[in-house]
């Protein structure tokens, strides 16, 4: 065995069942996972699969992708999500792509910087926030990114490019990197004030925020985590804006983090004047379950794992949805969802 071999194997997990790793909390076990480090452990592992024949899937933290009851043996899941990363930079912030979105929010009631709240309770990591311009209400990621950094997944060889943010075709959930075989691994956000901490203070901050084993993909545990960081800063005389408040009460009112899902299945229509969510309930389907999955009795956009789901019961449910929207409204709904 070559010596690259060798570290490929060692980044390599097997036999990792996927329901670990996604806030459905469903996927059955994958021959191999990788959850790189850093760039280089990446390019080992982009190096590894080219030359094993494996085919490399990307996920971040699991919270918009349904994973297979049985997936393929050459797929080689991976996912960023230990590669956390940031410095303070003149008028600007540099976050690795497998920073939890949320920890941005943290970080701007740490300084006084208020254009990452609707990050707060956002799941899942950057660079997936990135590749589907995440958004909440009306702030979306592209209105805080600068420059995203890239590796393209068939030359790696051609290191880090750069994407400034003109030419990352942003629109509602859209994006460049929906389109382009590319690794996001970092970018640089805009920072509207200067932050109220050092860059030396602020790398302690991210340090002290990530070393508090950040939740799995179970929701309530991301839920009380990050409520319970909030508090901590708010007994430290830092203010927790109301904004961040809002989000609390709407998210928890939406029962986001009650059961397994992974939030909005559909993207809305904005031609139709009403989101998907009214849409499912008009045709009467909020509350229909197949095998293990609900569509929520709350909000008719999402789907909940209700115990023992398997991803054919939220696929059903998905063509069902879609079946009786384009009967009735007549479009087929896009999902935002990713099936893997
Ligand atoms: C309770 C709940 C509420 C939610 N609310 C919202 C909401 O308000 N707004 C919203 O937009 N979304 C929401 N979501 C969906 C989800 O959190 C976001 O879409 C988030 O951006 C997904 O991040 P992730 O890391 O979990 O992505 P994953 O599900 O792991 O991956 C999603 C896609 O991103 C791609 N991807 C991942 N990492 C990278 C990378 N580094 N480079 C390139 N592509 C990458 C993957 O290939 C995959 O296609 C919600 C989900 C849940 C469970």
């Amino acid at each position: 065995m070559t010596s690259q071999n060798q570290q490929f194997e060692q980044l390599c997990r097997k036999d990792v069942k996927l329901s670990a790793y996604s806030t459905y909390e469903i996927g059955g076990a994958a021959r191999h996972l990788a959850l790189p480090h850093t760039i280089e452990e990446l390019t080992i592992m982009l190096d590894g699969a080219r030359s094993k024949g494996l085919n490399p899937f990307l996920f971040g933290s699991g919270s918009n992708t349904l994973f297979p009851d049985h997936p393929h043996e050459d797929m080689l899941f991976f996912s960023l999500k230990e590669h956390i990363e940031f410095k303070l930079l003149p008028g600007r912030l540099f976050v690795s792509a497998g920073t939890p979105m949320t920890l941005l929010a943290l970080f701007g009631l740490y300084t006084g910087i208020d254009s990452f709240d609707f990050t707060f309770l956002l799941p899942g990591t950057l660079g997936a926030g990135i590749y589907m311009n995440a958004k909440y209400f009306s702030h979306q990621i592209s209105d805080v990114l600068e420059t995203a950094y890239v590796i393209d997944k068939e030359h790696p060889e051609k290191g880090l490019i750069s994407v400034p943010i003109s030419d990352c075709e942003y629109a509602y959930k859209k994006s460049i990197f929906m389109r382009k075989p590319w690794i996001v691994v970092g970018a640089d956000l805009k920072l509207p004030v200067d932050p109220k901490l050092t860059p030396q203070q602020t790398e302690e901050l991210f340090a002290k925020l990530k070393s508090k084993n950040l939740p799995s993909s179970v929701l309530p545990d991301y839920y009380r985590h990050y409520t319970n960081e909030l508090n901590i800063a708010a007994k430290q005389g830092f203010k927790v804006r109301q904004e961040m408040l809002d989000v609390i009460e709407d998210r928890s009112g939406k029962l986001h983090f009650d059961f397994p899902s992974c939030g909005s299945v559909f993207k809305n229509n904005y031609t139709i004047g009403e989101p998907m969510g009214k849409l499912v309930d008009r045709i009467g389907l909020r509350g229909t379950v197949i095998g293990g999955a609900m569509i929520s009795d709350h909000h008719g956009n999402i789907i909940q794992n209700r115990g023992g789901a398997k991803a054919q019961d939220v696929v059903d449910l998905v063509h069902l949805v879609q079946e009786k929207v384009e009967a009735k409204f007549k479009f087929l709904p896009e999902p935002e969802l990713v099936i893997v």
